[in-house]
């Protein structure tokens, strides 16, 4: 008997961490890699948010805070959800944890008894379903193809709750699709889960402000029937570039709110306090640089994905939103690269590519759809171009 806990076994390594193992192998032995896989905005934190947090440590908000975030930053979040989101929460509704996964994570471990099942539409980012299964419940994928965008429908959810149904998991714009559901899309789904008052929903919202073509962002708990029931989960690591500070947040109903504190309490208490004064000036300062910096990455989505569409044996549709691209590799599948080895499934696909090309990106698979690889385009313009080049003579090569 080892030393492990039989949860533990239930989770799997990060399928991502292989490809990002091979990529730093690679460049230790001094190969050039361009990293396609990266979760995160490029940018900067913008520095009025880098001063208040340089004034927070110099005014002495060096102590413990409340667990489940200070006063000024639930009113901050409160204020956020009612101006952007139409959404209106109390101070008991409203909980900060150590990123978006953290609150996730939190929420899921209080809710989930054996048994319970958690239904995740598949494409899906890569966390969701090890969150359930630590917690003993039980991922219920619904595969979601591309001719409806990588998007779950309806019908599909109807087909797919049963009595131990405790959640489902929605998240727009997605990662790694990049899909992004409408009002009304998002209202045909609310009219199925109004049938089903035993299902939580979770709404994944981390990347609502990287969304393109004037598209109008809707949240599930708009609607009023579904308000009590839906924890919205937001965060500042991608709209404000703020990864690394590590703050989350979400509203949802008293019960699970303060659930949530209570676990957290007994684990991380508070995120940073200094983080949290930044938090708190991330909102309520100015929003102008989020619509200049969702533009440059419309402008790199436009490039990667017409450039992706130009090389023979990719296909790839044009998302509305987050950072991401999910190209089919389809056509290469069966076929030998340069070096003669066979490209059974999208697995070898990017493991050839990156030793090849030294090009980094994530196969489908890991996201739970064969056939496909996500590229995160929150990199320069020049290593896109780069990048891009070697996808297209790789390719090229494969006979
Ligand atoms: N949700 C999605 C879909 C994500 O892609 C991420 C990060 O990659 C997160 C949540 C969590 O972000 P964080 O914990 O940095 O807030």
């Amino acid at each position: 008997m080892g030393i492990l806990s039989a949860s533990l076994n239930r989770i799997k390594p990060s399928p991502t961490m292989a490809v990002v193992k091979k990529a730093t192998e690679l460049k230790a032995s001094g190969k050039d890699i361009i990293s396609l896989g990266a979760g995160e905005p490029d940018f900067d934190t913008p520095d009025n948010i880098k001063q208040a947090a340089i004034e927070a440590i110099q005014k002495g908000k060096t102590k413990y805070t409340i667990v489940d975030g200070t006063i000024e930053l639930k009113r901050a979040i409160i204020e956020k959800f009612k101006r952007e989101n139409n959404l209106f929460y109390n101070e008991k509704q409203v909980t900060v944890g150590v990123g978006g996964k953290h609150v996730i994570f939190n929420a899921i471990l209080a809710t989930i008894n054996p048994g319970d099942e958690v239904l995740i539409p598949a494409p899906y980012w890569v966390s969701y379903p090890d969150i359930v299964l630590l917690a003993g419940g039980t991922p219920k994928f619904i595969e979601c193809g591309e001719d409806n965008d990588f998007k779950v429908t309806p019908e599909q959810i109807e087909k797919n709750i049963n009595n131990k149904t405790k959640w489902i998991i929605l998240n727009s714009p997605s990662n790694p699709t990049g899909s992004v559901y409408t009002e009304e899309e998002l209202r045909g789904i609310g009219k199925v889960l109004e049938k089903f008052p035993h299902v939580q929903i979770m709404s994944d919202d981390i990347y609502e402000h990287v969304l393109y073509d004037n598209l109008k962002f809707f949240t599930i708990a708009e609607i009023p029937s579904l308000f009590s029931r839906t924890l919205t989960v937001n965060g500042l690591s991608k709209s404000y570039a703020m990864t690394g500070w590590r703050v989350g947040y979400a509203g949802g109903s008293e019960e699970l709110i303060q659930a949530i504190g209570k676990i957290q309490s007994q684990s991380t208490t508070n995120t940073s306090s200094i983080s949290q004064a930044a938090a708190v000036e991330a909102l309520n300062g100015t929003q102008d640089f989020i619509k200049p910096r969702a533009d440059a990455f419309k402008d790199r989505r436009n490039f990667v994905v017409k450039r992706l569409n130009e090389i023979k044996g990719i296909n790839c549709k044009n998302p509305k939103g987050a950072f991401y691209v999910f190209p089919s590799c389809k056509q290469c599948i069966g076929k030998k690269d340069k070096n003669g080895r066979k490209i059974e499934n999208d697995t070898d696909f990017v493991t050839s590519l990156l030793e090849i090309t030294g090009v980094a990106v994530v196969q489908g698979s890991a996201f739970g759809l064969e056939g496909y690889f996500r590229i995160s385009y929150a990199t320069s313009m020049d290593n896109l171009i780069n990048a891009l080049n070697k996808i297209e003579q790789y390719c090229k090569d494969l006979v």
